[in-house]
């Protein structure tokens, strides 16, 4: 078995990153090269300005590269959950905003011409118990009245030509989509370089100084300075000049598996409708095919706040129990990889974009921003271009989590509670 990305191990690298010391002016210096500051760096580019992005590691090294490779639409919460904490406007701006970015995504795959097996494949979010499907059928009536009438409403009868496990019902959300997140990253930053953007790899930012209207960021292996910075460091978000965040953020670990790839009858006994897949537990799965017909199967597994060989593979144990739990068909199905990432989780699980003491940020996905991200670093490049704000989040609100400096010791504690709501709920 690998403990590394699946996504890593299939894409080629990325070769456009600048090889000498990073150095220069720019109007735009970006920290951080996912799918948030290369869509952003893409779109700076592509209006002639001078763009920098600054990764510590290599492009899609985060959890852009790491993640279950789902573009669903729809929040982490459900729309009802939403309306009731934000009000209508702003979650059906929000909801909107989720669609809008695969829109984006399938859009920017075809201009670039990314290879990365997009494909609109529709989501399943999957009742695991009676009581679920009541919820998620109050859910599916509101969704479909007020923000995408293309949902559907399946029971256990209707899920047996998608999945070969015994769900109490489903709604089915066509709109959502997967693809390689490997290859679109890669893409994403050499459609970036294409347009003008400069990248520099392992430049990690350590010290941000701001004196009149620019501002110098400091690597170890060499400084830039620029007129605007966009944050867009997700939950790998750490060091001196990030505490702002860090108090907001908490990062949490979500590991993956994938199999083998499986053969056709084995597929057609667990996956016929070839879908992202979604349950219902609040310590829940999430899982899809590969490219190459790998189960990729993820969840939350532990409550742990690091992502590292050990760590990812105790999880990847308590992974390959779910798997057989759902699919008993695989239990003697080899798995080929085990990997994790980290979430950067908000205590609200809303994501946040702004500007706040003369930096830009978008971020806090909460486990749901592999589509997002690309739509928020476009809707921040064109505000920091002066042109309309689009952003959805404007003006929401974002206090430091209580206690909370960067280590999230009260993570045990958050995972003994979901686990309780899961028995009772
Ligand atoms: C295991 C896992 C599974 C997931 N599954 C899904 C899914 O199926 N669907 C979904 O919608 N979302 C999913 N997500 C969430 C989604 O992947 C993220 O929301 C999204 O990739 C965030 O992109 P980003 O560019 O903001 O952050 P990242 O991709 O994390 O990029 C941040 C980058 O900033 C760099 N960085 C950090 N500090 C510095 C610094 N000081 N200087 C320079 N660079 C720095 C890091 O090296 C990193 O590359 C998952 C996440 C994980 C971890």
């Amino acid at each position: 078995m690998r403990f590394e990305s699946y996504w890593h191990d299939t894409a080629s690298r990325f070769h456009g990153a600048q090889i000498g010391p990073p150095e220069g002016r720019f109007d735009v210096a970006v920290i951080g090269g996912g799918f948030t500051g290369l869509a952003a760096a893409r779109q700076i580019a592509k209006s002639g300005a001078r763009v920098v992005v600054l990764e510590a590691n290599h492009v899609g090294w985060g959890a852009s590269g790491r993640n279950g490779g789902h573009l669903n639409n729809g929040l982490a919460h459900s729309f009802l959950a939403a309306k009731a904490e934000l009000g209508t406007e702003r979650a059906v701006a929000l909801y909107r905003a989720f669609d809008d970015s695969i829109d984006t995504i399938e859009a920017i795959v075809g201009e670039e011409g990314i290879d990365c097996d997009f494909r609109r494949s529709g989501k399943l979010k999957l009742a695991s118990k009676p009581k679920h499907f009541e919820a998620i059928a109050r859910n599916f009536e509101a969704v479909h009245r007020e923000v995408d009438p293309a949902t559907v409403l399946l029971t256990a009868g209707d899920l047996r030509e998608e999945i070969g496990s015994p769900f109490y019902g489903a709604m089915l959300s066509k709109k959502s989509a997967m693809m390689h997140m490997g290859r679109y990253v890669v893409g994403l930053a050499e459609a970036a370089v294409r347009h003008g953007a400069t990248i520099y790899e392992r430049a990690p930012v350590t010290q941000h100084l701001k004196s009149e209207a620019k501002h110098r960021l400091t690597t170890p292996r060499g400084d830039v300075v620029a007129d605007h910075v966009l944050v867009a460091t997700g939950a790998y978000t750490s060091g001196g000049p990030f505490g702002y965040f860090q108090r907001r953020l908490i990062a949490v670990g979500s590991f993956l598996i994938a199999t083998r790839p499986l053969t056709d009858a084995e597929i057609t006994a667990t996956m016929p409708g070839n879908r992202t897949c979604v349950t219902s537990m609040h310590i829940g799965n999430y899982f899809r095919l590969s490219p190459d017909k790998r189960l990729i199967f993820g969840g939350r597994a532990r409550f742990a706040a690091t992502s590292d060989q050990r760590s990812d593979a105790k999880s990847g144990a308590i992974l390959r129990a779910s798997l057989t739990e759902i699919f008993p068909q695989l239990a003697k199905v080899e798995i080929d990889y085990c990997w994790g990432g980290l979430v950067d989780m908000t205590k609200d699980r809303y994501p946040r974009a702004g500007y706040n003491d003369g930096v830009w940020y978008a971020m806090g996905y909460s486990g749901h921003g592999a589509q997002l991200s690309t739509q928020l670093g476009i809707i921040m490049a064109d505000a920091i271009l002066g042109k309309k704000d689009r952003n959805p989040l404007k003006g929401l609100e974002w206090p430091a989590v209580p206690g909370h400096f960067g280590k999230p010791w009260f993570l045990p504690l958050v995972g003994l509670y979901y686990k309780a709501l899961d028995r009772l709920q």
